[in-house]
């Protein structure tokens, strides 16, 4: 069960620890790639934008120029000034086409340098159709794809000298020069960038990964350190302090659990000095009251041996006495007077009862000091032989008796139990008294080490008063209204000294008007049963 629990805390540690440090290492990884690529991002959004808008101005300026070099220029064909205006701009390595077209938008020139700019451009102008054109006035984006920006811008007559300078919505517009440029460093700065970006973060993560988990193991060292402490802790070891653990949380955690083992072992010294005290008092008290009991015993035994002696010593006197008393009864009865014949009556009365007396006390004494034969007895049939013998009693009194069940075969000494089984079943009869329901049962059971057997009866009953001195010699149950039926209280004495020698013990449960059940037990090592003889059950 220890060992068990041992395991599962081990397990369950070990796991909880590797889920620790796994968790906070993937936390701590994320929490450094997030951030990282979010910025790296960022930064190639915002490089894309500025390099647009560069684009988008470089078209710009180079639109209206080309406007400003086109004026008085816009003819069909385009004349050679014109064309010579638009072969300087293509030498601009950027430009993806020029178109010149007059001012209702019919195209008087067109200069391709890139196809598929000018296909992306065709198909804006597809979709967008005229009327997305703008104010024509103004120069305006017509179009921004990946790095591709188209520009219009538009071209109005030159000033005459006459007329001086002219504002905007005066002057004759004359056509618009739209042109593309394209810009594949751009593209390819702007791809550099990402792809650079990318392996920076990339690169910040899978060098962070290691250096989390050095950092994790370290922040962790202490509470390994723990962990490993408590484990021993809980298997009953002493562990060594924690050391070296960082002056934070942690690190007062291992103080604190510092403190605590020590306080721990001092409770522990302490504990196992009071249980070795105790152990000391322990035995010195067994061996005293092992002194006390022998003591006891022996005191016991000499006081038998001299009640053993002084009945055997008065058994002679008093018998003698008992015949004398006798004697002269029968020689003098008629001569005597009736006062002295009454008191020889008397002292053959008191002769009578002390030797009865006396008889008891050795017997009860010869059952303590002599074993007795032991032979197999049939229990079974011993009590059936006691039932006939007591079938006139039964018969008289309308008491039904049974045997419940197989009784055992076992080594004793017949007379002995015999007498157990006699006193028990003539007290049930002696007790029944006026009860309405009259049954006597005896029954056994066998158990483990013991035999137990056991004399029910539904009779008078004894009152819990009378219950802890029936046992005793001369005892009877002066609470429970039987004591007028005559006894000398010594029949469960006997049987409680027979039951002991046999390693048995013997007591009784009742309640008083419902009846009572003997129970008494046979030491089966004592008894040494012997295999069953087939015997016929009680009618
Ligand atoms: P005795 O019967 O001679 O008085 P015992 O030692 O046999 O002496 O019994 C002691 C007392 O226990 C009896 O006086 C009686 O009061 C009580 N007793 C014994 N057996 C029974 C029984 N079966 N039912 C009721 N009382 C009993």
């Amino acid at each position: 069960m220890t060992e068990h629990h041992d395991n599962k805390a081990r397990g369950a540690g070990g796991r909880r620890r590797s889920t620790l440090q796994r968790k906070l290492v993937l936390w701590t990884v994320a929490l450094v790639s997030l951030p990282t690529f979010f910025c790296a991002a960022w930064l190639t959004v915002m490089t894309r934008t500025a390099l647009e808008r560069n684009q988008g101005q470089a078209v710009s300026v180079v639109a209206q120029t080309a406007a400003v070099a086109l004026a008085g220029r816009v003819s069909e064909p385009l004349g050679p000034e014109g064309r010579s205006v638009i072969e300087g701009l293509a030498l601009d390595k950027r430009l993806s086409f020029l178109l010149v077209v007059d001012a209702e938008f019919k195209p008087i020139h067109l200069r391709v340098i890139d196809d598929h700019s000018w296909g992306v451009f065709a198909q804006w102008q597809k979709q967008a159709g005229r009327a997305a054109m703008g104010a024509l006035q103004r120069p305006i984006v017509l179009g921004r794809e990946q790095n591709l920006t188209a520009w219009r811008a538009p071209i109005w007559e030159p000033p005459l000298p006459d007329r001086g300078s002219l504002g905007a919505g005066e002057r004759k517009l004359m056509g618009f020069v739209i042109l593309a440029m394209h810009d594949p460093t751009a593209a390819a700065t702007l791809r550099q960038l990402q792809a650079g970006a990318l392996t920076a973060a990339c690169v910040a993560c899978l060098l962070s990964i290691p250096l989390v988990v050095i950092a994790v193991r370290r922040w962790t060292a202490p509470l390994r350190m723990l962990l490993a402490a408590t484990q021993r802790l809980a298997q009953g070891q002493t562990p060594a302090p924690i050391a070296g653990a960082p002056d934070d949380d942690l690190g007062m955690l291992a103080d604190s659990f510092n403190d605590m083992t020590a306080k721990l072992q001092d409770f522990r010294a302490q504990l196992q000095e009071a249980n070795a005290s105790l152990e000391d008092k322990v035995q010195q008290r067994t061996a005293e009251l092992e002194r006390a009991k022998r003591e006891l015993e022996s005191e016991i035994s000499e006081k038998n041996e001299f009640l053993r002696a002084v009945s055997h010593d008065l058994g002679a006197p008093l018998r003698n006495i008992g015949g004398m008393a006798a004697m002269l009864l029968a020689k003098y009865k008629a001569v005597l007077a009736d006062d002295a014949l009454n008191k020889l009556e008397r002292i053959g009365a008191n002769v009578k009862a002390q030797t009865d007396l006396i008889n008891d006390l050795l017997d009860l004494s010869r059952i303590r000091t002599r074993p007795g034969k032991r032979l197999p007895v049939d229990l079974h049939i011993l009590v059936q032989e006691l039932i006939e013998t007591l079938a006139f009693d039964l018969d008289r009194t309308s008491i039904t008796m049974e045997i419940r069940g197989r009784l055992p075969v076992i080594h004793a000494d017949r007379n002995r139990l015999r007498q157990v089984f006699q006193n028990l079943l003539d007290n049930a009869i002696k007790y029944m008294l006026d009860a309405r329901e009259r049954r006597i049962i005896v029954a056994c059971r066998e158990e483990e080490e013991t035999w137990l057997l056991s004399v029910s009866d539904t009779g008078r009953g004894i009152a819990e008063a009378d219950l802890p001195q029936i046992f005793h010699l001369y005892r009877r149950a002066t609470h429970s209204g039987s004591h007028q039926v005559p006894g000398r209280g010594v029949g469960l004495a006997s049987v409680k000294t027979i039951v002991e020698t046999y390693g048995g013990r013997i007591w009784v449960e009742s309640r008083l008007g419902q009846g009572s059940t003997f129970h008494f037990t046979l030491d089966k090592r004592m008894v040494s049963p012997v295999p069953p003889v087939a015997v016929p059950l009680a009618p």
